[in-house]
């Protein structure tokens, strides 16, 4: 079954961020190691570094994945391109020092450009961000998204496209986003429509690609290309995909992170929920 965890603010330094995910009895937890609306992260002290380390052994959690800032675009213009190149490179580098696995990246957007060209210049990039950090042992997920305004990664097939065109480097992988899958007008609401998006997954690319899935319900309409993140079961897609997901054993210590919104039952409570369903199905 998967590894059940939410994302954990790091306010008050990143080792908060373990011990808030472990009161909560999290298996699993995604952070920000940075603030992810700005370029540059500061770099962590040795005491940071072993703080979070010590913190991480302690803990009950067994995976934890980074998600990268929402400002890199590897399919954006030239001097965007590079900047994100860098920034991502960053990022991998702070992961390394901190014993994080995997980082979650939106693929990008094309904005005004045609996407064939995008999605070029999103292969291009991530091979240079690969070729900078070999022997890191980082894996970079490319997350799904809702698919709006130009933004890539809307499907499985786009994806492995992708990760296709970069010779199934074992550095990539996916994060799959029932939220915004279904945004982009995947039917994931139903047990027929997980099961095929889960066959999809294992025709296109293989399940052992899913490095993380990420959990919310969606208050928009299914393929309305929006992502407005709800408490599961209080959304358009209900609770069916969040039950079969967490009680899969297809992805046996895949982390399953929460992604709902902090208010209400928090992530205490679509944690229970997530852990009750998971015992019926
Ligand atoms: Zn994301
Ligand atoms: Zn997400």
């Amino acid at each position: 079954m998967p590894l059940l965890g939410a994302h954990i603010s790091a306010a008050g330094g990143l080792h908060r961020a373990i011990e808030r995910a472990d009161a909560l009895g999290c298996e699993a937890m995604q952070v920000f190691t940075r603030n992810p609306l700005q370029w540059h992260g500061k770099s962590f002290s040795e005491s940071e570094i072993d703080a979070f380390r010590r913190a991480f052994l302690a803990s009950g959690i067994k995976s934890v994945v980074s998600h990268a800032s929402y400002l890199i675009n590897l399919a954006g213009e030239a001097p965007v391109r590079r900047k994100s190149a860098d920034a991502l490179k960053a990022e991998i580098e702070r992961c390394y020092q901190l014993g994080i696995d995997a980082v979650v990246l939106h693929p990008g957007s094309s904005k005004n450009m045609p996407p064939e060209e995008a999605r070029g210049f999103l292969v291009s990039s991530l091979k240079n961000v690969l070729d900078g950090t070999d022997g890191l042992g980082v894996t970079i997920l490319l997350e799904t998204m809702a698919g709006q305004g130009g933004v890539l990664g809307s499907s499985i097939e786009e994806l492995a496209w992708v990760i296709g065109a970069l010779d199934w480097d074992r550095r990539l992988g996916i994060c799959a986003d029932l939220c915004h899958l279904f945004g982009a007008g995947l039917d994931v609401g139903t047990e027929g429509g997980y099961e095929r998006l889960v066959a999809s997954i294992e025709r296109h690319m293989g399940l052992d690609m899913v490095g993380c899935w990420h959990v919310s319900d969606n208050k928009g309409a299914r393929g309305g290309r929006i992502d407005r993140h709800a408490h599961l079961g209080e959304g358009q897609i209900g609770i069916v995909p969040f039950g079969m997901l967490a009680a899969d054993e297809r992805f046996r210590d895949t982390p399953l992170i929460l992604e709902t919104p902090k208010n209400g039952p928090g992530d205490a409570g679509n944690l229970a929920l997530l852990r009750k369903l998971r015992g019926s199905w």
